[in-house]
């Protein structure tokens, strides 16, 4: 408890100090809010939307020349936006922006699993705005002060704030862009000697962690809780982690632009982070459903005023719960589900998982490549589906395969065929990779 207590009392101003932004004060303040009723939430909620909404069509460009003239009623205000949709923001991101210079900024690059990346740009307010409401929910997960993590991920470089953030926050990163067997097999075998309090990662990562441990009968592998992030958490993932880990896991929901969605609660509940985020769930025209539908997805960011993101839609579809009370005391409203995102894996010859994640890192060298889906044909054989402006020459597709055989160190055939439309899934969505040949991974 020492540690803890150095933590919150030293490290973390002194690295407030060091980093900007505010990240102690904001994590406080966002835990206060969280208590509020549901009636100051709104409240609360409609103030950040007006506030924002009018710095963007004063400072936006974009939104400037739109040409919309504000309302007294923050929600009505709102309707008078367009939808923004991801292609926009990957074109006009210049314009969207509200500053004239992008010193002191700090772009986050999306690996969203429904197209090519985009860029957004955060100052460190709002940098450390998104890290304090991811503090708040691993506080619901049980995470407290000092708690030490292990975390997966599929980030090749960890930048300098990330790493000393990894010290003060006794985090353990794991580079598991590759997820082969073997080591996996041994960052398990080190949690037997050297346990963990919490597991963090992309529900894909988890959940082959948890295969692992589970196929190879290691079942003294213990967290207080895991958090899984970025991915649809399917319910047989959630079973197998809980299964391998003993412990509850924790769904949160963001995208990847740097928006904190929802998070589970102690009861299950997936809470709206409203003092950060206003979510609107609609139909093919736009028009809002109500709660127990299924729809599309909008989301505007309260704390985002550097790039503001109105009404943007980040293509998962969601249902708003009936339910407006939790027994964890929470007035946070709910989301029932979210649908739409899946997770798939490829799978090499060798027997190591291609993940969405991997497939996107690889192509964001490659932007030629606008819009792709990458099938898996035989067990080693790919075809990699794309949307350009040209066809990818000798160079650029010898480039690609060659990416793929280097991180994997195998060799593979790869295809590549520029069509006009790829793929979609039942509910329209991209899907970026398809396996013919593993039904069930
Ligand atoms: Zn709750």
């Amino acid at each position: 408890m020492m540690y803890s207590f150095l933590l919150k009392n030293f490290l973390l101003p002194f690295g407030d100090k060091f980093l900007g932004g505010g990240l102690p004060k904001k994590i406080k303040e966002l835990q206060g809010l969280t208590r509020l009723s549901a009636v100051e939430l709104k409240s609360l909620q409609n103030q950040k939307l007006g506030k924002v909404l009018q710095y963007a069509i004063l400072h936006s460009p974009y939104y400037q020349a739109l040409d919309i003239s504000p309302s007294a009623d923050p929600e009505e205000f709102l309707s008078k936006f367009p939808i923004l949709d991801k292609q926009t923001v990957r074109d006009k991101i210049d314009q969207l922006i509200t500053k004239k210079s992008l010193d002191g900024l700090q772009a986050v690059m999306s690996s969203g699993s429904t197209g090519p990346p985009s860029k957004v740009y955060f100052n460190k307010e709002e940098m450390a705005a998104t890290r304090a409401v991811q503090l708040t929910w691993w506080s619901w997960a049980g995470y407290e002060y000092g708690n030490s993590i292990l975390q997966t991920g599929v980030n090749l470089n960890r930048s300098r704030e990330k790493r000393i953030k990894d010290i003060f926050f006794r985090t353990k990163y794991i580079e598991a862009l590759k997820h082969h067997e073997d080591e996996m097999l041994k960052e398990l075998h080190d949690l037997r000697k050297k346990p963990k309090d919490h597991y963090v990662a992309y529900a894909s990562s988890l959940y082959l962690f948890a295969k692992t441990a589970l196929d190879h009968g290691l079942s003294d592998i213990r967290f207080k809780s895991v958090i899984s992030l970025g991915e649809k958490l399917l319910p047989n993932f959630r079973e197998a982690i809980e299964q391998a880990f003993h412990c509850k896991v924790y769904d949160t929901y963001g995208s990847s632009e740097g928006l904190m969605v929802a998070s589970q609660c102690s009861h299950g509940s997936y809470h709206i982070m409203t003092p950060h985020v206003y979510l609107e769930v609609v139909d093919e025209n736009g028009n809002e459903v109500g709660p127990g539908e299924m729809g599309r997805v909008l989301l505007t960011g309260l704390d985002n005023y550097t790039t503001p993101l109105i009404r943007y839609e980040i293509g998962d579809l969601a249902i708003k719960s009936k339910k407006t009370t939790c027994d964890c005391g929470m007035e946070l409203p709910m989301l029932e589900e979210v649908l739409g995102r899946t997770t798939e894996f490829l799978k090499t010859p060798q027997n190591k998982y291609i993940t969405v994640q991997t497939v996107v890192r690889v192509l964001k060298f490659f932007p030629e490549v606008e819009q792709f889906t990458l099938i898996q044909k035989t067990e080693n054989s790919f075809q990699l589906q794309y949307i350009s402006k040209e066809q990818l020459d000798e160079c650029s597709q010898q480039k690609i395969k060659e990416s793929f055989e280097t991180l994997y160190k195998e060799s593979f055939l790869f295809d590549f065929q520029q069509v006009e439309l790829l793929p979609r899934s039942k509910s329209g969505k991209f899907q970026l990779i398809i396996n013919e040949v593993h039904e069930n991974v």
